[in-house]
């Protein structure tokens, strides 16, 4: 049943696009639209005082504790501050290293360099997450962080990975940005590190648009974390009681805290989360069944999911048998109207130019400038073949919870059609 493609001149598909691949926006509703509201009639948009605060911001931060098993939360402006504050929290900085994975977001990148601190990229496997056996040759004394990057809900290896952080004595973050509400062996994901930083921005599994959220455990930690968030002050000192017996954490601080506005959305966000992953694991199990024999019979290989149970499902991730059959997939779905899209142009984190050539916004080259001479950090491309092989050759389908039966059809039929001709 062969038809002619719609690149090629034949008739698509579908029509119109398929609804928005943004899980946690595609389901807003009265609830959010409630609990602005509210915001705005107590006149009062910032979370530390006003005419009749809400607690918006705090109430998420409790929230996320709860859903975590964590003690400790705090709300930022974004995922990008979480991961600045954490680093800073953890007292990383200058003259240290971090690793992060080749295939991840520039935050991660941008977060290290940040702080004062200095990238080193660890290749990925077939789940496109850090590969736990290539961690140990990157560590030298100079490494003092790794960050881990479970890419699209999809947990990373956490077994080894904390196994080798615990050894080397190497604090661990876990950058889960893209995967709220993932879990890896019945633990949620963002229980394992000293840290684990997450984001609300648009792409993520839920949003307000903008905002992050930081979690750890230790008392001296979210005093140091909530003090750099908030011009070095903490406001809240009183209500932690452990951290009484600390000493003054004084620091300069930055603004990187979450308004009410933002806080009111997050809230109720959090309370869908499980909803929609419910729903992202239905469409998913429905286009992957329509299309996983015909693709595998034509040299299609499915991302490795680390733990099937823990997987939020939010993407149908594939490698394409070559890069060029990636790309000329990707045009001809697009050409039915099915959204697919590739994972960061193809490209790992480090083949930017601001990476590679070691371009920080520091006139004097600071955190590059630090390492210099027999210490001097080497990057180049092909230092991690597997994330350049398998990003080269991706192919995504990002999902929503909102997908009707007709729609997850469509886009089995536009898959179908597309890899009869292309493939
Ligand atoms: C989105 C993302 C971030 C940054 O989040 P923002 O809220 O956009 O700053 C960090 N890390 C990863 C892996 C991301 O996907």
């Amino acid at each position: 049943m062969s038809s002619k493609l719609a690149i090629n001149g034949g008739v698509p598909v579908r029509k119109e696009a398929l609804p928005g691949a943004y899980p946690g926006a595609s389901v807003y509703g009265q609830e959010e639209i409630d609990a602005i509201t509210e915001v705005i009639k107590r006149k009062s948009p910032f979370r530390y005082y006003g005419v009749d605060v809400a607690g918006k911001a705090e109430e998420f931060e409790g929230r996320v504790c709860e859903r975590l098993g964590r003690k400790f939360a705090l709300a930022s402006s974004s995922g990008t501050s979480a991961l600045i504050i954490a680093l800073v929290a953890a007292g990383i900085g200058s003259g240290d290293k971090v690793i992060i994975p080749a295939n991840t977001f520039y935050a991660t990148a941008g977060a290290v360099i940040a702080a004062g601190a200095v990238p080193v990229y660890c290749d990925i496997d077939d789940s496109m997450n850090l590969d736990p056996t290539k961690i140990e040759a990157l560590i030298d004394e100079d490494v003092k962080a790794l960050v881990v990057v479970p890419i699209l809900g999809n947990s990373c290896d956490m077994d080894p990975i904390m196994e080798i952080c615990s050894r080397r004595k190497i604090t661990l973050i876990e950058d889960n940005a893209q995967s709220w509400g993932s879990t890896y062996k019945g633990k949620p994901c963002g229980s394992f590190g000293a840290f684990a930083t997450y984001s609300l921005q648009l792409n993520k599994m839920i949003t307000a648009g903008e905002g992050g959220v930081v979690v750890t455990d230790r008392p001296e930690y979210i005093e140091r974390a909530t003090r750099f968030h908030d011009q070095g002050t903490f406001r809240k000192k009183q209500k932690y009681e452990e951290t009484k017996n600390q000493p003054d954490q004084v620091l300069a601080g930055q603004n990187y805290r979450l308004s009410e506005v933002a806080g009111a959305i997050a809230c109720e966000q959090i309370k869908k989360l499980d909803m929609i992953i419910e729903n992202l694991r239905r469409v998913k199990q429905t286009i992957k069944n329509g299309i996983q024999p015909t693709l595998e019979a034509k040299g299609v290989t499915f991302r490795r999911i680390t733990d099937a149970d823990g997987d939020v499902s939010n993407t149908i991730m594939m490698y394409m048998p070559s890069p060029e059959k990636a790309v000329a997939f990707r045009n001809a779905m697009l050409a039915e109207n099915i959204n697919c899209t590739h994972l960061y142009d193809r490209k790992t984190i480090y083949a930017a130019p601001s990476l590679l050539e070691k371009k920080p916004a520091d006139k004097n080259g600071f955190p590059f400038n630090q390492f210099t001479g027999a210490k001097a950090v080497h990057y180049e491309m092909g230092m991690c073949p597997k994330a350049e092989d398998l990003l080269s050759r991706n192919v995504m389908i990002p999902l929503a919870p909102v997908f009707t039966e007709k729609d997850c059809q469509d886009v089995i039929e536009g898959v179908l059609k597309v890899a009869e001709e292309i493939l």
